[in-house]
């Protein structure tokens, strides 16, 4: 099989070694991304990246092989999951640099490769010809960058910068060779701070609530009602919610905006003056007396809406990289990807963060064009991970994929209109191993085209959900006498998926 995709990817001559721009965000949900219809598509709506779908591929069940950012990050650049690379948390883990990765693959297939950006995987980079990156989660204002010439300060804001830089070295990069550039950016990661033309952006709408915003947590684990990622309960009153001091309330954690600290006089300036009339509007509000339920509201509205501020200039510059690649001409060979590390609550459950496999944050964005090769319009139901993008890459580029490599290439699926082959796999395996931020608890399992089941490690309690009768995920049905046969088929399934992939 892989053989024969290897032959036809060589056969498709306008695609010989095509060229890879591979843009990637950190935490942005598909409810925040109109081509995919999610809940937010009318009043957010993101113009700039429906175009890689309108003329490309979108895939609608993509998913994570575990929730946070460095462990996703990781998987994609070996095509492993996290138990085999290496890097299982953010807490303590540093990926290991010597090892295997799509990109030293490339290099010696004849290409070269650039990362710009945020990088997040603690150690220097490898396998890069070029490498500029965001130190640790980096900072909206001013952004710090180190690269093989030490450190350096750069003025403004870091979704234009990151652009600016990936620009700049598709300009002046060797010309003789294929590329795969990846250009990885900050937001719209907490603390969501926006950039100055979008401060006031949303002041007039509402943005509509999701129907779990005041979750209970019935009728599913206790474990879900431990964790410490809420609207209501677990934003500081500086670094989430942009206050410029502690009101005299209990209702928010005590941590300042460090990214305030950052800016520059005038900057300083146009954000206290954006922000100043809003804040203290809510100040009046919380010495008149508000509900629990009417201070979650605010909260839900004050984290949307710079959320989505912070999404409009992601937008805006995967925009610009597209018109760059159009006028430069570098459009036709390209293959153009939007991703993003994992989902992110946006109210669901109550939550914003990731970490969970319910579906917000096991979701991934994943669009691609490549002209001539993937028709445009094309929406796959294949049941896609990010350990695939690695061997898709290889595969593009003519280049053999190392038996080890855990993903499968997407080719089959995009050269046959987004149908999965007859021996595409059937489920995902998902883990996520505990962290001490938000005390969710570790776990793992399975999902098929209907089911999900997972598995909390430390107590071994099953969670069971209908993905077709309960989309959001509200009923564990593991214990409905009903459902005895599909419990045991998808454990049955979970033990499978852990042997497969070599799961300790
Ligand atoms: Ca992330």
């Amino acid at each position: 099989m892989r053989i024969l995709t290897f032959l036809a990817a060589c056969c498709l001559s306008a695609s010989a070694a095509p060229n890879i721009v591979f843009l990637f965000s950190d935490d942005h949900a598909l409810n925040a991304i109109s081509a995919y219809g999610g809940r937010l598509k009318d009043v957010a709506p993101t113009p700039n990246i429906d175009r890689i779908a309108r003329e490309g591929m979108i895939f609608e069940r993509s998913y994570c092989t575990n929730s946070i950012c460095g462990p996703s990050r990781a998987s994609i650049i070996t095509g492993k999951h996290s138990h085999l690379n290496g890097f299982r948390n953010n807490d303590s883990d540093k990926f290991d640099g010597t090892q295997q990765t799509f990109p030293k693959l490339l290099q010696k297939a004849g290409y070269t490769t650039a990362m710009i950006g945020k990088w997040h995987l603690v150690t220097q980079p490898t396998g890069f010809d070029h490498w500029d990156i965001l130190p640790g989660q980096g900072s909206y204002y001013n952004p710090d960058f180190i690269s093989e010439n030490g450190k350096e300060r750069v003025e403004g804001y870091c979704t234009d910068i990151i652009t600016d830089k990936a620009i700049d070295w598709l300009e002046n990069r060797p010309k003789d060779k294929p590329f795969v550039l990846m250009c990885q950016h900050k937001a719209p990661h907490r603390p969501w701070v926006p950039a100055e033309r979008h401060y006031t952006l949303f002041d007039d709408v509402t943005i509509p609530e999701p129907d779990s915003l005041f979750d209970d947590y019935s009728d599913r684990s206790d474990e879900l009602k431990k964790q410490q990622m809420t609207v209501a309960d677990h934003f500081s009153w500086g670094h989430d919610m942009f206050l410029p001091r502690k009101p005299e309330d209990p209702r928010f954690l005590d941590m300042a905006l460090g990214d305030r600290r950052r800016m520059k006089k005038e900057q300083k300036s146009a954000f206290d003056a954006a922000y100043g009339p809003k804040n203290e509007a809510l100040y009046q509000k919380l010495a008149a007396g508000m509900s629990d339920k009417e201070l979650t509201q605010w909260k839900y509205q004050r984290y949307m809406k710079n959320y989505l501020r912070c999404v409009r200039a992601l937008d805006e510059n995967i925009g610009r990289m597209l018109d760059y690649l159009d006028k430069s001409g570098l459009a036709k060979d390209t293959i153009v990807i939007y991703s993003s590390d994992q989902g992110f609550y946006l109210g669901e459950h109550g939550w914003y963060d990731k970490r969970w496999m319910f579906e917000q944050s096991l979701s991934m964005p994943f669009l691609i064009r490549w002209p001539g090769v993937v028709k445009p319009g094309i929406r796959s139901q294949a049941l896609i991970q990010n350990i695939d993008y690695a061997p898709t890459f290889l595969e593009a580029a003519g280049a053999p994929i190392p038996s080890d490599i855990q993903g499968r290439s997407l080719l089959p699926v995009l050269k046959i209109d987004g149908e999965a082959p007859n021996d595409w796999r059937k489920a995902i395996y998902y883990a996520y191993y505990g962290e001490r931020t938000h005390h969710v608890a570790a776990h793992d399992g399975v999902r098929d085209d209907r089911y999900k089941l997972f598995r909390f490690t430390k107590t071994g309690e099953w969670q069971l959900f209908d993905l077709k009768n309960d989309p959001d995920e509200m009923h564990d049905i593991s214990g409905d006498p009903a459902n005895a046969e599909t419990l045991e088929r998808m454990k049955a399934l979970y033990q499978e998926m852990r042997t497969k992939y070599e799961v300790p």
